[in-house]
């Protein structure tokens, strides 16, 4: 762990680099990993200081971030340490979704799908939720079915959808890894929000950077609990094991502790019982409740719509409209 006063004065150097330099063809951005807590979150909920929050942008959704345009083509990077804000709450209740959605198909040691990783993709602006993936390793005996694949993959077969993920933000419950960052970055999704760190395959959004990418992604991760006790019980498991596979530890019985305890916390934000922050986030229980629940005229529960994994064309029926594009 990092000392903050280091960080906050390595972030301050970094600001301070930024705003006077014109970056040249030549030129690439300092990368640093600014994903450590800066408090203890309290049961569940977001710490004060919400998410510590590494931004990077490009020129073509400068505007959409509400962030200073940079150079075209040139990828860019702004730094920002958010205190307990609506947006912090927004992804602390997206990413109890992802949590959910991978809860709801959860793997046992056997994993006959695949990991328990999953993602979920939210449209910017209206907050609605289009599509979700987990990973699927297993079934398809393909070890890159990882849940950003298949979600960017498969949602971008959906009819009425272009060729990119600009006007949206990713959710996932693991840190991306280079493969799935790659993706992510050449389909210029908006924004990504992961909640567990993967020590092991993770900082590849420094990587892409560093690669000298002319685009790239903010990224942030969730401040709460859940993260928290994920990453500090793959630490205790790795030390009295001596095993490092974070994916064979996510099919463990602490792994589903925590998670069962994200789905009840995003329960409870649902039911009423946990109230909101900020309560213009209302609409967004409103659409994590439209995403999780079919319902009948008036508003009554009839059903769910977050099932085990499809596969194949039977994947069209999570697409906003049920369908894939013609060619498909
Ligand atoms: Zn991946």
């Amino acid at each position: 762990m990092r000392n903050w006063h280091m960080l906050s004065s390595m972030a301050l150097s970094l600001v301070l680099s930024l705003s006077g330099c014109t970056l040249q063809g030549e030129t690439r951005p300092t990368v640093m990993k600014l994903s450590e807590p800066t408090a203890n979150a309290v049961d569940g909920d977001m710490a004060e200081s919400g998410v510590i929050d590494l931004a990077a942008k490009s020129g073509h959704d400068a505007d959409s971030l509400g962030l200073p345009s940079g150079k075209a083509g040139q990828c860019t990077f702004t730094l920002e340490v958010p205190k307990a804000s609506a947006q912090a709450e927004r992804d602390h209740l997206y990413s109890l979704l992802a949590m959910s959605v991978v809860r709801h198909d959860w793997q046992w040691p056997e994993e006959t799908r695949g990991h328990n990783i999953g993602s979920v993709l939210v449209k910017n602006g209206t907050g609605e939720v289009v599509y979700y993936a987990r990973n699927s390793n297993r079934v398809l005996t393909n070890g890159s079915q990882h849940g950003e694949v298949r979600l960017v993959t498969n949602f971008l077969k959906c009819e009425g959808e272009g060729s990119y993920l600009k006007d949206y933000t990713l959710y996932t419950t693991l840190e991306p890894c280079i493969m799935c960052a790659g993706m992510l970055t050449m389909t210029q999704v908006s924004r990504v929000v992961y909640v567990q760190k993967d020590p092991a395959y993770g900082d590849t959004q420094e990587a892409i950077v560093n690669a000298g990418y002319p685009i790239c992604y903010p990224e942030a991760s969730v401040n709460s609990t859940f993260k928290q006790r994920l990453e500090a019980d793959f630490e205790l498991w790795r030390e009295r094991t001596g095993q490092n596979s974070i994916t064979r530890w996510l099919l463990g019985d602490s792994a589903k502790a925590v998670y069962i305890e994200a789905e009840d916390k995003l329960n409870a934000y649902l039911s009423g019982q946990e109230a909101l922050l900020f309560p213009e986030n209302a609409t967004v229980l409103k659409q994590i409740s439209d995403f999780l629940f079919i319902k009948d005229e008036v508003g009554r529960v009839i059903g769910k719509n977050v099932l085990p994994e499809h596969f194949g064309e039977e994947l069209a029926v999570q697409c906003p409209t049920g369908k894939f594009k013609a060619e498909h």
